[in-house]
């Protein structure tokens, strides 16, 4: 019998499927990719043809123009070669998917970037048993524990309502935490405008048009002084200290990152009021859903692989670190 997976080959570029003739989030472009979600370490521009969920298709359109594509909703099969491809909601932004590859009974699930906790932009992760598991590892050590999101976006809140003079400035990942925070606010009761950074305007608009109620949002370029007292601003992480920021009234710098649980990444970035909101899976998301889906194997495709393998090892799963390159998780 055939090993495991062996109609796969991981390369550092990407993970490539030969008899689907089709690679899986390449970093480089090629004839045929299939794109779990429109991060741009994920979602590179310049391939021959894209396969992907409607919403990533049009992520990757507003970012980088019009794609030769084919949009494949959730739950739909595509046939390539003997192989089947299905994407199911991965819960991470927006469209994401993760790809399910089915070939002579064996069944092969490419997470991409996921998250198990609720968000309410986009649908929740879905399992799928399956017989080998490639996953990501971006938080993938035991320290890295996500508290709850409502207890972080009710202490921006409260920073808010203690400080009417001032402004609340929140760097956010401008594809996907942007958006998750602002529905989060808004889930709150924070119904009061939101000013954002012209470099957020497009993927805000984008959601909005597929759905996602993101209440009043204005253009915090156009703002006075006066009008950004009391008020949230939200812009891209690396905007926070550039000089865009100088025209704001006093800003309490604050972040929303996976990241923030790191002192010293808020110092680097002289964050106030470090929120620790992330896209992906934690610890505990990350082993809960290996015992959940129970594959024979686990292939890890980027991140802090090594705890992850040891922590399958102990427990009779086969695992191993693929050591792919040019996924920076920088989107958390
Ligand atoms: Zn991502
Ligand atoms: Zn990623």
């Amino acid at each position: 019998m055939a090993r495991l997976g062996s109609w796969i080959e991981p390369h550092p570029q990407g993970i490539y499927v030969p008899a689907a003739d089709a690679w899986i989030d390449p970093s480089q472009p090629v004839p045929r990719a299939l794109v779990t979600h429109g991060h741009a370490d994920h979602a590179r521009d310049g391939h021959g043809a894209v396969l992907a969920t409607p919403e990533t298709l049009a992520i990757m359109e507003t970012r980088y123009g019009p794609q030769s594509g084919q949009g494949v909703a959730y739950g739909e099969t595509v046939v390539l070669g003997d192989v089947t491809a299905r994407f199911v909601p991965a819960g991470h932004v927006l469209g994401s998917a993760q790809i399910v590859l089915e070939r002579k009974g064996e069944r092969i699930v490419v997470s991409g970037d996921y998250k198990r906790r609720a968000d309410p932009t986009c649908a929740p992760f879905e399992p799928v048993p399956c017989d080998i598991f490639i996953t990501e590892a971006t938080f993938g050590l035991p320290v890295f524990r996500h508290p709850d999101t409502g207890a972080e976006v009710d202490r921006l809140l409260e920073a808010l309502h203690a400080n009417p003079t001032r402004c609340v400035l929140v760097g956010a990942y401008a594809l996907g935490k942007a958006q998750r925070l602002i529905a989060e606010l808004r889930l709150r009761g924070h119904h009061d405008p939101i000013y954002i950074h012209g470099a957020m305007e497009r993927l805000c608009s984008l959601y909005q048009e597929l759905g996602v109620d993101l209440g009043e949002l204005v253009s915090a370029t156009a703002a006075s002084k006066e009008q950004l007292r009391g008020k949230i601003v939200m812009c891209p992480p690396g905007a926070l200290n550039d000089r865009w920021s100088r025209r704001l009234p006093d800003p309490i710098t604050a972040m929303a990152s996976g990241w923030m649980r790191v002192r010293q990444r808020a110092r680097q970035r002289n964050v106030e009021l470090p929120l620790v909101v992330s896209d992906h899976a934690d610890w505990d998301e990350l082993t809960s859903t290996v015992q959940e889906l129970a594959p024979q194997e686990l292939w890890v495709t980027h991140g802090r692989e090594d705890a992850l393998v040891h922590w399958c090892i102990t427990r009779q799963i086969r695992a191993k670190a693929l050591a792919l390159v040019g996924y920076e998780d920088e989107d958390d």
